[in-house]
């Protein structure tokens, strides 16, 4: 799965939204997030957002490890 780290938050820029061909980008109070059952790696999401928040999870600085659970914790608390 792709996940959506921090210069994402509060930022919400929406433009990965328009290009996930499986509308699995859903919103959040202050970012966006990528459902890890339904994303399929496609990788279109990546190069449109405008703050390079999206990484493939393998790929996530470690600094923004955090936001690997974060994403993951937001659709088992739905
Ligand atoms: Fe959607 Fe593809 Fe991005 Fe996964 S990698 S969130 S399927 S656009």
């Amino acid at each position: 799965t792709y996940v959506i780290a921090e210069p994402c938050v509060d930022l919400l820029d929406r433009a990965c939204i328009e290009e996930c061909p499986v509308d699995c980008i859903y919103e959040g109070n202050r970012k966006l997030y990528i459902h890890p059952d339904e994303c399929v790696d496609c990788g279109a999401c990546e190069p449109v957002c405008p703050v390079e928040a999206i990484f493939y999870e393998d790929d996530v600085p470690e600094e923004w490890a955090a936001y690997t659970k974060a994403d993951v914790d937001f659709f088992d608390d739905l």
